[in-house]
């Protein structure tokens, strides 16, 4: 067996030992004679996975008490929805800043419950290579949220700081940085991801929704999308996705091995530093975002010559280092690094990099 360097940006590469792990638990969880798969949600067995997952995760990120954590379906586009029907109710109004692909398409669809501002824009010559200054963002006192995306998966481009939205509820689609190094959950409304990027499997989707927001739907939002049954029903009010909330267990018990957030942190910043250095030490490679703003997560960067783009993939490929294709509206490449990346795979990249240049360059 030869596992490879994933470099996706989602589905993306999980923890060898998380998927180690769950190989071997696979056919019979614990000595429950099933899989995790099989078990009813209701059951006592899978309870405990669920309840060990959410006191895990609570731990990791310091989560307090007056929030709830909610394993849901739907991915971060359902959110897109949940969250303005859940919340815009108060005023009908919400802000909005935009700062690439995912919040474009979150405002999309925040503009079908209400009136959605977008209060900050920072796209330039039709790129999105920097976000909005602390002191621009132009906000407006009678917002139900402030929405924004801390990182935007597709450009590369991340928050330096967390937006002060004094007491209006700020909301983060943190999709493609949850979990990467340590934040004050304190200062968020809602907190939302998809777990394919740094949390687990596709098809579970967590959201951390401070006890206040829960409860105020518009009246026709669907059952399904309101926080207030989902929060009362502990997550189970219909199937959850259970073998999801479990492989996210894993990953919890991983990175807490890890040294937990501020561990991961360290790891994370080593392997982005490395990147971003490599590339900019070289005429041959290019990163255009502003380096204050630049994704721990998620690098794009592009050859001198697009011509090469090819060449480099299908070499890159048989290096053992996979998925390096760019998002088409960006082009070019993409090495998306998250936790389960390991520092050796950073550096195969890179030396692999360099070898591509001087025979190409
Ligand atoms: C991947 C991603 C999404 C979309 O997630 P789905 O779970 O596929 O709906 C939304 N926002 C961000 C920031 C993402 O990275």
């Amino acid at each position: 067996m030869t596992r490879v360097y994933n470099f996706s940006a989602g589905p993306a590469a999980l923890p060898e030992e998380v998927l180690s792990q769950a190989r071997d638990e696979m056919l019979d969880w614990h000595g429950a004679g099933m899989s995790v798969m099989e078990m009813s949600h209701r059951g006592k067995e899978f309870m405990s996975i669920a309840a060990e997952a959410e006191a895990d995760l609570r731990q990791l990120m310091a989560i307090p008490d007056n929030y709830k954590v909610l394993f849901l379906q739907g991915g971060a586009s359902a959110q897109f929805a949940m969250v303005p029907l859940n919340l815009i109710g108060s005023t009908g109004k919400a802000d909005y800043l935009r700062t690439g692909s995912w919040s474009k398409k979150a405002i999309a669809e925040g503009k079908r419950y209400g009136e959605v501002r977008v209060t900050a824009d920072s796209e330039q010559d039709g790129r999105f290579t920097s976000v909005p200054a602390a002191d621009a963002l132009g906000l407006n006192g009678d917002a139900a949220y402030v929405h924004y995306t801390p990182n935007e998966t597709i450009e590369g481009v991340e928050f330096p700081y967390v937006p002060d939205t004094g007491d209006i509820p700020l909301v983060a689609d943190m999709s493609s940085t949850i979990l990467s190094r340590p934040i004050d959950v304190s200062r968020f409304g809602i907190i939302y991801a998809g777990a394919q990027k740094n949390i687990g499997p596709a098809g579970l989707t967590i959201a951390i929704v401070r006890d206040d927001l829960i409860g105020k739907a518009l009246e026709t939002t669907p059952t399904m999308f309101k926080y207030d049954i989902h929060a009362a029903a502990g997550s189970m009010y219909n199937t959850p996705p259970t073998y999801g909330w479990y492989l996210a267990g894993l990953v919890f018990k991983w990175l807490q091995g890890k040294g937990g957030l501020a561990g991961m942190a360290e790891i994370n910043q080593r392997k982005a530093k490395a990147l971003y250095d490599a590339i900019d030490a070289s005429d041959f490679y290019h990163n255009p975002v502003d380096p204050a703003c630049r994704s721990w997560m998620n690098v794009p960067f592009t050859l001198a010559d697009a011509e090469l783009d090819a060449t480099f993939l299908s070499q890159a490929a048989e290096a053992g280092l996979k998925t390096l294709k760019g998002h088409r509206s960006v082009g070019g490449m993409r090495a998306s690094i998250y936790n389960a990346m390991p520092e050796a795979g950073v550096k195969a990249l890179i030396d692999f990099m360099a070898e591509f240049e001087r025979s190409h360059g």
